[in-house]
């Protein structure tokens, strides 16, 4: 990889999600950088079930990398999958060639958990990424341009109702988002077609929908839900899907050709680490200085490393955008320290707070100071989502989306640009 030599020490890092950007920030001037990739923009994933559910456009929730780090000297950024390292000759190797580092950092996000059952993997829809969320929109809308075209019967049936596995944010956050599309949008794009007959159904193995939250904003979440007509299913366990059958593990079975799986993640470690630092979900185990295991100079974080040793966070952070933004400041200052030979200092995390929306005027909120609901909640949740987007374009726009969707209750975003079906729909992707 042709990266010209410095007199600063290099730093290459992997991953330009939360934690990668914010590094970058933080080695600014002081170190060499080198920012890789497999995808050339930055993705703010908390808004993906909008993108989904054609609230809002694709290219509101991404950012270019390049010109997020416009004007920053010594600063590099490939568009590769990283692929191996060795920390011995300091060797990062990727699918367009070598670089060679002074320090490595790991901050390589997460995938979907399917815990093992492939079958999930091609028969279920995903939203872990851009494309993802684009291929469930048009998935979403070619379903309805089918179902006007095939005779009643149990094929028919199957494509009107939506299941989606897994109550934490995402679930709880796109049932309502679908319920919304049911309610106020799809019944104007189709109007032969009666919406009672689609059912949102969201099921969770644990007793609670937003299980990581207090009891009250778990009760009032699935309040919520349930007023607007999704059918929640608790302390139920998916056991086997077939594309048109959901089984639990207590033998009930629901009928859909489209399971939405959001219930859980995986890290996708690079090679080059030892096994016994790798936990059975794929997280890289660190020191509080989010060093690797049995490392110097090779670091992880964000969705991507479990620090040991935090007396508060046994079992590690949660995966969320201000434990990696906080992780990745917190390396950023400590590898300026070592420049100083100063002492560096472990992480310790600053619990921001909690929140998630419903829909319209109804969000849960929960903060050291305050926990809210309702109207007031909701204002909160955009507010915070509009802060965090990278890039001014991308809030205006999504600002301007929101208000007009809150004012004429419509979407704008009911494209099939890229049409897409999985396994469970008879037509391979
Ligand atoms: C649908 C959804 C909703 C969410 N909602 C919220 C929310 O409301 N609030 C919240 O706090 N958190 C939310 N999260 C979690 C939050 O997005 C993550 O905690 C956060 O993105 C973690 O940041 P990260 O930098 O560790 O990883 P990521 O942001 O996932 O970034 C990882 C980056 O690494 C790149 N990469 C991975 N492997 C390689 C490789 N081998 N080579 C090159 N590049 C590679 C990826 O392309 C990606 O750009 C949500 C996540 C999802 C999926």
């Amino acid at each position: 990889m042709d990266i010209p030599a410095s007199e600063k020490q290099r730093v290459v890092i992997i991953g330009g999600g939360f934690a990668g950007i914010e590094l970058v920030r933080k080695l600014r001037d002081k170190f060499q950088v080198v920012l890789i990739d497999r995808n050339n923009f930055h993705t703010f994933q908390p808004l993906l079930y909008q993108v989904a559910t054609a609230g809002i456009e694709p290219d509101s929730i991404i950012f270019p990398l390049r010109k997020i780090f416009k004007g920053y000297k010594d600063f590099y950024f490939r568009m590769a999958k990283a692929i191996r390292f060795d920390a011995e000759s300091k060797v990062l190797t990727t699918d367009i060639g070598d670089v060679t580092f002074d320090y490595l950092v790991l901050a390589t996000g997460t995938d979907t958990s399917f815990f093992g059952n492939e079958k999930l993997r091609e028969l279920t829809l995903q939203m872990k990424s851009v494309r993802e969320a684009l291929d469930m929109r048009s998935y979403i809308l070619q379903n309805f341009e089918q179902a006007l075209t095939m005779p009643e019967g149990t094929e028919k049936e199957a494509l009107f109702d939506y299941v989606i596995c897994g109550a934490g944010p995402t679930g709880v956050e796109l049932a309502g988002a679908l319920a919304e599309l049911k309610k106020h949008v799809l019944p104007n794009d189709y109007p032969e077609i009666d919406f009672k007959r689609m059912q949102i159904y969201l099921i969770d193995g644990g007793s609670r929908v937003l299980g990581a939250m207090n009891e009250k904003s778990s009760e009032k979440a699935l309040d919520y839900l349930r007023q607007m007509g999704v059918d929640v299913l608790l302390n139920k366990r998916v056991k086997d899907y077939d594309g048109t059958t959901v089984t639990m593990a207590d033998g009930t079975t629901l009928h859909t050709k489209s399971l939405i799986w959001a219930a859980g993640v995986k890290g996708v470690p690079i090679e080059g680490l030892s096994p016994d630092v790798i936990t059975p979900s794929g997280r890289i185990l660190t020191d509080r200085m989010n060093r690797v295991k049995n490392q110097q100079i090779v670091f992880a974080l964000g969705d991507a490393a479990q620090i040991e040793g935090d007396p508060v966070f046994e079992k590690g952070h949660p995966q969320v955008a201000q434990v990696a933004i906080q992780q990745a400041t917190q390396l950023g200052e400590n590898l300026v320290r070592a420049q100083g030979r100063m002492q560096w200092k472990p992480f310790s995390y600053r619990d921001k707070g909690s929140m998630a929306t419903v829909g319209r005027n109804k969000a849960v909120v929960e903060t050291s100071w305050l926990k809210t609901q309702g109207f007031f909640a909701w204002l909160i949740w955009m507010f915070v989502h509009l802060m965090f987007l990278v890039g001014f374009r991308n809030r205006f726009v999504v600002l301007l989306n929101w208000t007009i969707s809150y004012i004429n209750y419509d979407r704008g975003m009911r494209l099939i640009i890229r049409p897409f079906r999985n396994k469970a729909n008879g037509i391979s992707q």
